[in-house]
């Protein structure tokens, strides 16, 4: 099986009838590029920025963001490069930081609420961003986004910061799109108005799951209610991806869900445009699409919609499998 699957290295992740999507990775720090491009991703849909600010002391400086962006950006050769701003809090702390216990730090100050209030922290990542830009096919994402007043305040910073560098001579690109992370169940539901005004969606299925269903995705107790292929995260999902299409905007996803067996023939039914996940799931996952039919998935999807529990949508799905694996 995994030398089949190192034939697909190169290859395009297209189904049966025709449809293109992209199979892009989640990635923690530069080294990681190597595993990437290894495995066949077709971008990085994730680059989870907050390694750079942990195990030290003190916050990295702009030039030292500047080369790990520049490093990733020129590595990936001109292909898609999405760098979530800092999400630290809830499960990942700063302890230099020196930031108040909280009772519910899930539900605290965390990510971009922290951004925007510690803007000094944020700017300097912005600008070592920017700086990179014009190294490749940079994508800038936020975090935790709750409301469009949250992303309006962020997008606000970022023009700032690239007015001052432009004005300073420095070369930034002026293709950077601008996305956010779908990661509160606010957000999903407000999807149409947000499409309007992001680039592009990347649903954050690992939050989204324990912020829907109130069960903390740390906690094996509730972990039976942490249920991605539940009908309630099937339809936030397709909320999204429908609101995101309406606009033309492109809608992805980089939560563990992406790379999952059982959720990828519902994904390409429901029209995701991207699936970011570790790179080693890359070139199964690509397997699996070019077996796939996206108008079967479409039908299987408006099915699995409107079940009502997730083990009738797991059947579906291993049903159809069974006939097409
Ligand atoms: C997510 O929430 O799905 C996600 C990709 O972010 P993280 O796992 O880093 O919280
Ligand atoms: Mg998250």
């Amino acid at each position: 099986q995994k030398a089949e699957w190192a034939k697909l290295l190169n290859e395009k992740t297209v189904s049966v009838d025709g449809h293109h999507v992209e199979l892009a990775a989640n990635i923690g720090t530069p080294n990681d590029l190597a595993g990437v491009i290894n495995n066949g991703g077709e971008g990085i849909g994730l680059y989870r920025t907050e390694f750079l600010y942990m195990g030290r002391n003190e916050l990295p400086s702009e030039e030292e963001q500047f080369e790990s962006y520049k490093t990733v950006l020129e590595g990936m050769n001109g292909k898609p490069v999405v760098v979530r701003t800092l999400d630290i809090g809830g499960d990942k702390e700063l302890p230099y930081l020196d930031l108040p216990k909280e009772m519910n730090p899930f539900l605290g100050f965390r990510a971009i609420r922290l951004c925007l209030e510690e803007q000094d922290i944020f700017r300097t990542q912005l600008r070592a961003l920017l700086r990179a830009s014009s190294y490749g096919n940079l994508k800038i994402m936020f975090p935790m986004i709750a409301n469009l007043d949250e992303f309006r305040a962020a997008k606000t910073i970022l023009e700032e910061e690239k007015q001052k560098l432009v004005s300073e001579g420095a070369d930034v690109s002026d293709f950077i799109e601008l996305g956010i992370m779908v990661e509160i169940p606010s957000t999903a539901i407000m999807a149409d108005q947000f499409a309007k005004e992001v680039d592009f969606f990347s649903i954050g299925t690992n939050d989204l799951i324990q912020y829907t269903m109130a069960a903390d995705r740390m906690n094996e107790r509730v972990s039976y209610l942490y249920q991605p292929y539940s009908p309630a995260i099937l339809r936030l999902v397709k909320m999204v991806i429908d609101a995101a299409h309406k606009e033309d905007k492109w809608a992805g996803m980089c939560g563990e869900m992406a790379g999952d067996e059982i959720a990828i023939p519902l994904l390409l039914g429901l029209g995701l445009d991207e699936f970011s996940m570790s790179a080693t799931s890359i070139l199964k996952a690509r397997s699996q699409i070019l077996r796939l039919s996206k108008n079967e998935m479409e039908e299987l999807a408006e099915k699995a919609l409107q079940m009502s529990t997730t083990s009738e949508v797991v059947e579906a799905v291993k049903a159809l499998s069974d006939k097409v694996m």
